[in-house]
């Protein structure tokens, strides 16, 4: 059974290069299968996103390199916050994130989020209040 997942929709063409994307062996990404092993893949550009284990319900958006080095560096500032603080738990920084975004929280996930979103996530995670969860708004 496949439950309390949030559904992205299923990619058909590629946002960045207009090509179709197919339902594919990651293996094709990292020359042998990683983790799950499925992926969306553009047929034309190097952009991929992974799926929910057991499902074909991707991840998130299709994503480009840009992409990818931003969901990377935005959870690098994400993390630690519900990793190192005790009272604080993962779902609870997101839905502190999702607030400080202005958007809903079954909307919060990195995976989701365009450049743009990405951006703003960044720089709100990078304000000092947000190393404690945003309980110290100066
Ligand atoms: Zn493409």
């Amino acid at each position: 059974m496949i439950k309390n997942i949030d559904r992205y929709p299923v990619p058909i063409v590629c946002p960045y290069c207009n090509s179709s994307v197919i339902f594919t062996s990651n293996a094709e990404i990292y020359g042998r299968q990683y983790g799950n092993g499925m992926c969306y893949k553009c047929t034309e550009c190097n952009s991929y996103v992974g799926v929910h284990t057991g499902t074909k319900i991707p991840l998130g958006r299709l994503a480009d390199k840009e992409l990818r080095e931003l969901k990377k560096e935005c959870h690098s500032l994400f993390d630690p916050v519900w990793q190192k603080n005790k009272n604080i738990t993962r779902d609870m920084a997101y839905r502190i994130l999702a607030e400080l975004l202005e958007i809903p929280v079954n909307e919060c996930h990195f995976g989701w989020f365009d450049k743009k979103t990405l951006h703003r996530a960044k720089q709100i995670m990078s304000k000092k209040y947000w190393e404690s969860g945003g309980n110290e708004k100066s």
